[in-house]
Protein backbone atom coordinates (compact mmCIF):
# COMPACT_ATOMS: atom_id res chain seq x y z
CA UNK A 1 0.00 0.00 0.00
CA UNK A 2 1.36 3.49 -0.94
CA UNK A 3 1.28 5.98 1.27
CA UNK A 4 3.56 9.43 2.12
CA UNK A 5 4.86 11.08 5.18
CA UNK A 6 4.72 14.50 6.20
CA UNK A 7 7.85 15.39 3.63
CA UNK A 8 6.28 13.49 0.97
CA UNK A 9 8.50 10.25 1.00
CA UNK A 10 6.96 7.00 0.76
CA UNK A 11 6.07 4.67 3.83
CA UNK A 12 8.18 1.79 2.79
CA UNK A 13 7.38 -0.37 5.51
CA UNK A 14 4.05 -0.67 4.75
CA UNK A 15 4.95 -1.62 0.74
CA UNK A 16 4.02 -5.54 -0.72
CA UNK A 17 6.69 -6.99 -1.71
CA UNK A 18 5.47 -6.64 -5.17
CA UNK A 19 5.16 -2.88 -4.79
CA UNK A 20 8.49 -2.30 -3.62
CA UNK A 21 9.86 -4.39 -6.38
CA UNK A 22 8.19 -2.38 -8.61
CA UNK A 23 8.98 1.12 -7.06
CA UNK A 24 13.12 -0.33 -7.18
CA UNK A 25 12.85 -1.43 -10.76
CA UNK A 26 12.14 2.16 -11.34
CA UNK A 27 15.01 3.55 -9.97
CA UNK A 28 16.82 1.27 -12.45
CA UNK A 29 18.09 -1.21 -10.01
CA UNK A 30 17.87 -5.18 -10.14
CA UNK A 31 15.29 -6.86 -8.70
CA UNK A 32 16.95 -8.85 -6.63
CA UNK A 33 17.89 -5.84 -4.62
CA UNK A 34 13.65 -5.11 -3.85
CA UNK A 35 14.45 -8.60 -2.11
CA UNK A 36 17.55 -7.70 -0.12
CA UNK A 37 15.38 -4.31 0.98
CA UNK A 38 12.72 -6.27 2.04
CA UNK A 39 14.72 -8.46 4.05
CA UNK A 40 16.66 -5.90 5.82
CA UNK A 41 13.22 -4.08 6.96
CA UNK A 42 10.88 -7.17 7.73
CA UNK A 43 13.07 -9.80 8.91
CA UNK A 44 16.87 -8.07 10.51
CA UNK A 45 13.62 -4.99 11.04
CA UNK A 46 16.51 -2.09 10.70
CA UNK A 47 15.45 1.31 11.47
CA UNK A 48 17.68 2.86 8.64
CA UNK A 49 19.22 2.67 5.37
CA UNK A 50 22.71 3.29 6.70
CA UNK A 51 22.57 -0.23 8.33
CA UNK A 52 21.59 -2.08 4.92
CA UNK A 53 25.36 -3.07 4.54
CA UNK A 54 25.16 -4.84 1.68
CA UNK A 55 23.64 -2.39 -0.77
CA UNK A 56 26.15 0.45 -1.98
CA UNK A 57 26.28 4.01 -0.46
CA UNK A 58 24.80 5.67 -3.34
CA UNK A 59 21.81 3.33 -3.44
CA UNK A 60 21.04 3.81 0.46
CA UNK A 61 21.20 8.05 0.01
CA UNK A 62 18.79 7.27 -2.98
CA UNK A 63 16.75 5.12 -0.79
CA UNK A 64 16.78 7.97 1.78
CA UNK A 65 15.41 10.71 -0.29
CA UNK A 66 12.65 8.91 -1.64
CA UNK A 67 11.44 6.31 1.27
CA UNK A 68 10.77 7.10 4.88
CA UNK A 69 10.79 4.02 7.32
CA UNK A 70 8.58 4.58 10.05
CA UNK A 71 9.54 4.31 13.81
CA UNK A 72 7.82 4.21 17.11
CA UNK A 73 9.21 5.79 19.96
CA UNK A 74 8.81 3.78 23.29
CA UNK A 75 7.41 6.66 25.45
CA UNK A 76 6.70 4.61 27.98
CA UNK A 77 7.25 0.71 29.55
CA UNK A 78 6.11 -1.12 32.04
CA UNK A 79 7.18 -4.67 32.96
CA UNK A 80 4.59 -7.23 35.01
CA UNK A 81 6.74 -8.26 38.15
CA UNK A 82 3.86 -10.94 38.64
CA UNK A 83 3.96 -12.75 35.02
CA UNK A 84 6.56 -11.03 32.50
CA UNK A 85 3.75 -8.78 30.57
CA UNK A 86 4.91 -5.85 29.41
CA UNK A 87 3.43 -2.95 27.66
CA UNK A 88 4.28 -0.26 25.80
CA UNK A 89 2.95 3.11 25.12
CA UNK A 90 4.72 4.29 21.76
CA UNK A 91 4.51 8.01 20.56
CA UNK A 92 3.78 7.92 16.63
CA UNK A 93 5.82 10.64 14.12
CA UNK A 94 2.81 12.52 14.74
CA UNK A 95 2.58 12.94 18.27
CA UNK A 96 -0.20 10.59 18.65
CA UNK A 97 -0.12 7.32 21.36
CA UNK A 98 -0.66 4.24 21.19
CA UNK A 99 -0.62 0.76 23.36
CA UNK A 100 0.60 -2.83 22.87
CA UNK A 101 1.20 -5.61 25.06
CA UNK A 102 3.46 -8.71 24.78
CA UNK A 103 2.19 -11.56 27.22
CA UNK A 104 3.96 -14.75 27.93
CA UNK A 105 1.89 -18.29 27.28
CA UNK A 106 3.14 -21.92 28.20
CA UNK A 107 3.14 -21.98 24.28
CA UNK A 108 4.86 -19.17 23.57
CA UNK A 109 5.36 -15.16 23.19
CA UNK A 110 1.78 -13.15 22.34
CA UNK A 111 1.56 -9.49 21.12
CA UNK A 112 -1.42 -7.60 21.12
CA UNK A 113 -1.89 -4.84 18.83
CA UNK A 114 -3.29 -1.85 18.25
CA UNK A 115 -5.61 -1.19 14.89
CA UNK A 116 -6.86 2.90 15.04
CA UNK A 117 -5.75 5.80 17.31
CA UNK A 118 -8.65 5.84 19.44
CA UNK A 119 -12.16 4.23 18.57
CA UNK A 120 -15.18 5.17 17.24
CA UNK A 121 -17.53 2.65 18.38
CA UNK A 122 -18.10 4.10 21.75
CA UNK A 123 -18.20 0.52 23.87
CA UNK A 124 -19.17 1.89 27.31
CA UNK A 125 -17.09 0.06 29.43
CA UNK A 126 -14.03 0.63 27.21
CA UNK A 127 -11.48 2.99 28.12
CA UNK A 128 -9.73 3.12 24.51
CA UNK A 129 -13.12 5.13 22.85
CA UNK A 130 -13.81 7.55 25.94
CA UNK A 131 -11.37 10.89 23.85
CA UNK A 132 -12.87 9.33 20.54
CA UNK A 133 -11.55 8.38 16.96
CA UNK A 134 -8.41 10.30 15.85
CA UNK A 135 -7.11 8.17 12.70
CA UNK A 136 -6.13 4.92 11.60
CA UNK A 137 -3.09 3.00 11.75
CA UNK A 138 -1.31 2.33 9.04
CA UNK A 139 0.29 -1.19 8.10
CA UNK A 140 3.47 -0.41 8.82
CA UNK A 141 2.32 1.35 12.42
CA UNK A 142 1.01 -2.00 13.11
CA UNK A 143 3.83 -4.15 11.91
CA UNK A 144 6.36 -1.17 13.33
CA UNK A 145 4.62 -2.28 17.09
CA UNK A 146 5.75 -5.28 16.72
CA UNK A 147 8.84 -5.33 15.39
CA UNK A 148 9.83 -2.41 18.32
CA UNK A 149 8.77 -4.71 20.61
CA UNK A 150 10.34 -7.46 19.65
CA UNK A 151 13.80 -5.56 19.09
CA UNK A 152 13.55 -4.01 22.34
CA UNK A 153 12.23 -6.84 24.80
CA UNK A 154 14.44 -9.61 22.94
CA UNK A 155 11.65 -11.77 22.76
CA UNK A 156 10.39 -13.89 19.68
CA UNK A 157 6.92 -13.11 19.17
CA UNK A 158 5.38 -16.01 18.17
CA UNK A 159 1.25 -14.50 17.67
CA UNK A 160 -0.20 -11.79 17.26
CA UNK A 161 -3.70 -10.78 18.44
CA UNK A 162 -5.69 -7.62 17.16
CA UNK A 163 -7.28 -6.53 20.52
CA UNK A 164 -5.47 -2.99 21.85
CA UNK A 165 -6.88 -0.21 21.03
CA UNK A 166 -9.29 0.54 17.95
CA UNK A 167 -11.88 -0.93 15.72
CA UNK A 168 -9.74 -3.01 13.30
CA UNK A 169 -12.01 -3.96 10.58
CA UNK A 170 -13.22 -0.56 10.91
CA UNK A 171 -9.69 -0.16 9.11
CA UNK A 172 -9.93 -2.89 6.97
CA UNK A 173 -7.60 -2.29 4.20
CA UNK A 174 -4.69 -1.21 6.62
CA UNK A 175 -5.11 -4.27 8.31
CA UNK A 176 -5.50 -6.97 5.74
CA UNK A 177 -1.88 -5.53 4.24
CA UNK A 178 -0.74 -5.65 7.34
CA UNK A 179 -1.78 -9.34 7.66
CA UNK A 180 -0.51 -9.98 4.20
CA UNK A 181 2.97 -8.36 4.94
CA UNK A 182 2.78 -10.39 8.54
CA UNK A 183 2.23 -13.51 6.52
CA UNK A 184 4.86 -12.75 3.85
CA UNK A 185 7.19 -15.58 3.21
CA UNK A 186 9.76 -13.50 2.54
CA UNK A 187 9.04 -11.11 5.57
CA UNK A 188 8.32 -12.58 9.47
CA UNK A 189 6.14 -15.33 7.79
CA UNK A 190 4.00 -15.56 10.53
CA UNK A 191 1.38 -18.14 9.78
CA UNK A 192 -2.09 -16.49 10.59
CA UNK A 193 -3.24 -19.73 12.51
CA UNK A 194 -1.56 -17.83 15.04
CA UNK A 195 -3.50 -14.15 14.55
CA UNK A 196 -6.48 -13.78 16.40
CA UNK A 197 -8.96 -10.67 15.15
CA UNK A 198 -11.43 -9.24 17.49
CA UNK A 199 -14.30 -7.14 16.11
CA UNK A 200 -17.13 -5.64 17.93
CA UNK A 201 -19.08 -6.77 14.80
CA UNK A 202 -18.64 -4.37 11.47
CA UNK A 203 -21.38 -7.70 9.82
CA UNK A 204 -20.52 -6.46 6.08
CA UNK A 205 -16.87 -6.58 6.91
CA UNK A 206 -16.77 -9.82 8.73
CA UNK A 207 -18.62 -10.93 5.65
CA UNK A 208 -16.04 -9.43 3.21
CA UNK A 209 -13.14 -11.13 5.39
CA UNK A 210 -14.74 -14.56 5.27
CA UNK A 211 -14.24 -14.40 1.47
CA UNK A 212 -10.39 -14.09 2.14
CA UNK A 213 -10.41 -17.19 3.79
CA UNK A 214 -7.49 -16.59 5.75
CA UNK A 215 -6.70 -18.48 8.36
CA UNK A 216 -7.05 -16.44 11.06
CA UNK A 217 -9.31 -16.77 14.50
CA UNK A 218 -12.22 -14.67 14.42
CA UNK A 219 -13.36 -13.03 18.13
CA UNK A 220 -16.33 -11.83 18.20
CA UNK A 221 -17.33 -8.68 20.84
CA UNK A 222 -20.48 -10.18 22.03
CA UNK A 223 -20.69 -9.18 25.77
CA UNK A 224 -24.82 -9.90 26.03
CA UNK A 225 -27.31 -12.56 24.73
CA UNK A 226 -30.00 -9.96 23.48
CA UNK A 227 -30.70 -6.94 21.73
CA UNK A 228 -31.71 -5.09 24.51
CA UNK A 229 -28.41 -5.63 26.78
CA UNK A 230 -26.06 -5.53 24.17
CA UNK A 231 -27.69 -2.17 22.78
CA UNK A 232 -26.91 -0.55 26.40
CA UNK A 233 -23.47 -1.37 26.24
CA UNK A 234 -22.59 -1.38 22.42
CA UNK A 235 -23.97 1.06 20.29
CA UNK A 236 -22.60 -1.06 16.88
CA UNK A 237 -25.61 -3.18 17.99
CA UNK A 238 -27.90 -0.42 16.93
CA UNK A 239 -26.52 -0.81 13.29
CA UNK A 240 -25.92 -4.55 13.35
CA UNK A 241 -28.08 -6.46 15.41
CA UNK A 242 -27.35 -9.89 17.15
CA UNK A 243 -29.45 -11.90 14.82
CA UNK A 244 -27.32 -10.17 12.23
CA UNK A 245 -24.29 -10.80 13.75
CA UNK A 246 -24.98 -14.52 14.64
CA UNK A 247 -25.65 -15.25 10.87
CA UNK A 248 -22.81 -13.86 9.69
CA UNK A 249 -20.76 -15.78 12.51
CA UNK A 250 -22.36 -19.02 10.87
CA UNK A 251 -21.75 -18.08 7.45
CA UNK A 252 -18.16 -17.43 8.48
CA UNK A 253 -17.95 -21.05 9.92
CA UNK A 254 -19.46 -22.60 6.78
CA UNK A 255 -16.85 -20.67 4.59
CA UNK A 256 -13.66 -21.07 6.50
CA UNK A 257 -14.40 -23.96 8.80
CA UNK A 258 -12.30 -22.09 11.41
CA UNK A 259 -14.25 -21.98 14.95
CA UNK A 260 -15.53 -18.49 16.40
CA UNK A 261 -14.43 -17.56 20.00
CA UNK A 262 -16.79 -14.97 21.75
CA UNK A 263 -16.11 -12.40 24.37
CA UNK A 264 -18.26 -11.84 26.83
CA UNK A 265 -17.17 -9.15 29.04
CA UNK A 266 -19.12 -10.08 32.37
CA UNK A 267 -20.49 -6.88 34.42
CA UNK A 268 -21.97 -7.40 37.39
CA UNK A 269 -26.02 -7.01 37.49
CA UNK A 270 -26.00 -6.50 33.43
CA UNK A 271 -25.15 -9.45 32.16
CA UNK A 272 -24.53 -12.46 34.62
CA UNK A 273 -27.44 -13.55 35.44
CA UNK A 274 -28.08 -17.51 34.87
CA UNK A 275 -31.65 -16.43 32.22
CA UNK A 276 -28.28 -14.50 30.62
CA UNK A 277 -26.58 -17.87 30.84
CA UNK A 278 -29.74 -19.41 29.15
CA UNK A 279 -30.63 -16.57 26.67
CA UNK A 280 -26.49 -17.21 25.61
CA UNK A 281 -26.83 -20.88 25.01
CA UNK A 282 -30.13 -19.89 23.02
CA UNK A 283 -28.38 -18.32 20.91
CA UNK A 284 -24.99 -20.27 20.57
CA UNK A 285 -26.54 -23.44 20.94
CA UNK A 286 -25.52 -25.85 17.97
CA UNK A 287 -22.79 -23.85 16.87
CA UNK A 288 -19.03 -25.06 16.67
CA UNK A 289 -17.51 -21.88 18.84
CA UNK A 290 -16.05 -20.89 22.18
CA UNK A 291 -16.89 -18.46 24.43
CA UNK A 292 -13.94 -16.49 26.32
CA UNK A 293 -15.53 -14.93 29.48
CA UNK A 294 -13.68 -12.11 31.00
CA UNK A 295 -14.48 -10.41 34.19
CA UNK A 296 -14.59 -6.53 33.68
CA UNK A 297 -11.52 -4.52 33.50
CA UNK A 298 -12.50 -1.69 35.97
CA UNK A 299 -11.85 1.69 34.02
CA UNK A 300 -12.11 5.07 36.22
CA UNK A 301 -14.24 6.58 34.23
CA UNK A 302 -17.61 3.99 34.70
CA UNK A 303 -18.74 2.12 37.11
CA UNK A 304 -18.93 -1.42 36.06
CA UNK A 305 -17.33 -4.65 37.74
CA UNK A 306 -16.80 -7.95 38.21
CA UNK A 307 -15.23 -10.71 39.56
CA UNK A 308 -12.90 -14.30 39.05
CA UNK A 309 -15.86 -15.83 41.25
CA UNK A 310 -18.88 -14.19 38.97
CA UNK A 311 -16.89 -15.25 35.90
CA UNK A 312 -16.21 -18.91 37.29
CA UNK A 313 -20.34 -19.07 38.24
CA UNK A 314 -21.37 -17.59 34.83
CA UNK A 315 -18.83 -20.53 33.15
CA UNK A 316 -20.64 -23.28 35.27
CA UNK A 317 -23.76 -22.00 34.14
CA UNK A 318 -23.00 -21.91 30.89
CA UNK A 319 -21.35 -25.34 30.93
CA UNK A 320 -24.67 -27.26 32.61
CA UNK A 321 -26.20 -25.97 29.26
CA UNK A 322 -23.69 -27.53 26.60
CA UNK A 323 -21.52 -24.12 26.39
CA UNK A 324 -17.93 -24.71 25.71
CA UNK A 325 -16.32 -21.56 27.72
CA UNK A 326 -13.05 -20.41 29.76
CA UNK A 327 -12.30 -17.82 31.47
CA UNK A 328 -9.69 -15.74 30.59
CA UNK A 329 -6.48 -15.50 32.37
CA UNK A 330 -5.36 -11.91 33.70
CA UNK A 331 -2.44 -10.74 33.01
CA UNK A 332 -0.29 -7.74 33.66
CA UNK A 333 -2.76 -7.03 36.77
CA UNK A 334 -0.57 -4.84 37.80
CA UNK A 335 0.45 -3.02 35.18
CA UNK A 336 -3.18 -2.03 34.30
CA UNK A 337 -2.85 -3.88 30.93
CA UNK A 338 -5.96 -3.72 29.19
CA UNK A 339 -6.08 -1.80 26.21
CA UNK A 340 -6.62 2.18 26.45
CA UNK A 341 -5.97 2.69 29.93
CA UNK A 342 -2.34 3.47 29.83
CA UNK A 343 -3.12 6.08 26.62
CA UNK A 344 -6.06 8.00 28.64
CA UNK A 345 -3.89 7.92 31.48
CA UNK A 346 -0.93 9.93 29.62
CA UNK A 347 -2.93 11.75 27.44
CA UNK A 348 -5.00 13.70 30.17
N1 LIG B 1 -12.53 -3.25 18.71
C1 LIG B 1 -12.24 -4.63 18.83
C2 LIG B 1 -10.91 -4.95 19.46
C3 LIG B 1 -10.41 -4.12 20.59
S1 LIG B 1 -10.97 -4.38 22.23
C4 LIG B 1 -13.37 -5.33 19.57
O1 LIG B 1 -14.30 -4.67 20.00
O2 LIG B 1 -13.35 -6.55 19.65
C5 LIG B 1 -10.45 -5.99 22.69
C6 LIG B 1 -11.42 -6.67 23.60
O3 LIG B 1 -11.40 -6.09 24.92
C7 LIG B 1 -12.87 -6.58 23.13
O4 LIG B 1 -13.51 -7.82 23.33
C8 LIG B 1 -13.43 -5.53 24.06
O5 LIG B 1 -14.83 -5.58 24.10
C9 LIG B 1 -12.73 -5.86 25.36
N2 LIG B 1 -12.74 -4.82 26.37
C10 LIG B 1 -12.62 -3.49 26.22
N3 LIG B 1 -12.68 -2.87 27.41
C11 LIG B 1 -12.82 -3.82 28.34
C12 LIG B 1 -12.94 -3.80 29.76
N4 LIG B 1 -12.95 -2.67 30.47
N5 LIG B 1 -13.06 -5.00 30.38
C13 LIG B 1 -13.06 -6.16 29.69
N6 LIG B 1 -12.96 -6.23 28.36
C14 LIG B 1 -12.85 -5.07 27.68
Amino acid sequence: MISYDSSGKIDILSLLPEELEQLILEMGEKKFRAKQIFSWLHIKCVESFDKMTDLSAQLRAELEKKFCIKSLFICKRLESTVDNTLKYLYELPDGNHIETVVMDYNHGTTICVSTQVGCKMGCRFCASTIAGYKRDLLPSEILGQIYTAQRDSGRKIGGVVLMGIGEPLDNYDNVICFLTLLSSPQGMNMSLRHVSLSTCGIVPKIRQLSQLDLGLTLSISLHAPDNASRSAIMPINEKYDVQELIAACKDYFKKTGRRISFEYALIDGHNDSREDAEKLAKLLGGFVCHVNIIPVNKIKERNYTSDRKSAQRFRGYLEQLGINATVRRTLGADIDAACGQLRREYEI
